[in-house]
């Protein structure tokens, strides 16, 4: 499942790629759980609207929308020119929300190009390409926005001390808080287990009970992690590929995570996997306390 890096990895990607592209029509497919807003109300909110940007929030994909007739500078059809990136300015008239799911990817296709199975949507672009989104597994999700505002903290926005608070009083293992995404949103399995195998923290220990100074571990454990992963392009476990349709991304190394009973990298002691919430968690028994 793409987390957080990936998603970070693919929207970049995106953005590059078609900010300034204007979406002509669109097609959704019959298969009704990708939809999460109805048909009608896709196809209305993103018909004839200018893609202002793209942008990741959480683990969801945002494409911020404009209506045509409101931009000042059209780009040209088939245009090869890069446009200028728009300020995020309120003429933002609403977005177009897609969450990846376990399968899901978005490709920018040239219409001669075969509609692979498990397409569920495409949408013409104005420079005579097509965005398409693809999903075997149909986990992933689209809809349609005005406003859209994600809950939770942004985990490489968010100020350390808020951070803390977010764990304070908290009787949950620690590693369910990280996944709860009402606190931080789009930190996910991997990303969690490595966080805390770096900042020395068993996953099973209870939110409240981490130490301001275990908890400013945890934060710039985080960061540093997710950070790593972007810059790497995003790991990723499931074969899934960038905007570009390149299956491009390069592995950060886990350390603990999907290494059960091999030696831990620090201390040679095999690695642990235990259950926590439904999810598989793993951990260095002697450097996690
Ligand atoms: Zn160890």
């Amino acid at each position: 499942m793409p987390e957080l890096p990936e998603v970070e990895t693919i929207a970049r990607g995106l953005a590059s790629r078609i900010t300034g592209d204007v979406i002509e029509s669109v097609w959704l497919g019959s298969k009704p759980e990708p939809l999460k807003s109805t048909a009608p109300e896709i196809v209305a909110t993103l018909e004839s609207t200018r893609i202002a940007g793209v942008r990741r929030v959480g683990k969801h994909i945002v494409f911020d929308l404009e209506n045509e007739g409101r931009a000042s500078s059209p780009v040209p059809r088939k245009s090869r020119k890069k446009p200028k990136t728009p300020p995020s300015s309120p003429s933002t008239a609403a977005q177009w929300i897609v969450h990846l799911g376990m399968t899901g990817r978005m490709l920018i296709c040239k219409p001669e190009q075969a509609i692979e199975k498990h397409t569920h949507a495409v949408a013409k672009l104005a420079s005579g390409r097509e965005l398409r989104f693809v999903d075997p597994r149909r986990f992933g999700r689209l809809s349609v926005a005005h406003g859209f505002e994600a809950q939770g903290s942004e985990p490489l926005e968010v100020e350390p001390d808020l951070f803390v608070k977010l764990f304070r009083g908290r009787k949950t293992p620690i590693k369910s808080a990280l996944l709860n995404q009402k606190l931080l949103r789009g930190v996910g399995n991997i990303y969690a287990d490595e966080s805390l195998f770096r900042a020395g923290i068993r996953p099973r220990r209870r939110a409240a009970s981490l130490t301001r100074q275990e908890l400013s571990r945890l934060y710039a454990a985080i960061q540093e992690v997710l950070k790593e992963a972007i810059t790497l392009g995003g790991s990723s476990i499931s074969n899934y590929v960038d905007a570009d349709g390149e299956e491009g991304f390069f592995q950060l190394q886990h350390r603990v995570y999907g290494r059960e009973g091999e030696p831990c990298l620090a201390c040679k002691t095999p690695v642990k996997r235990v259950v926590i919430a439904g999810r598989s968690s793993h951990f260095c028994p002697k450097c996690q306390k």
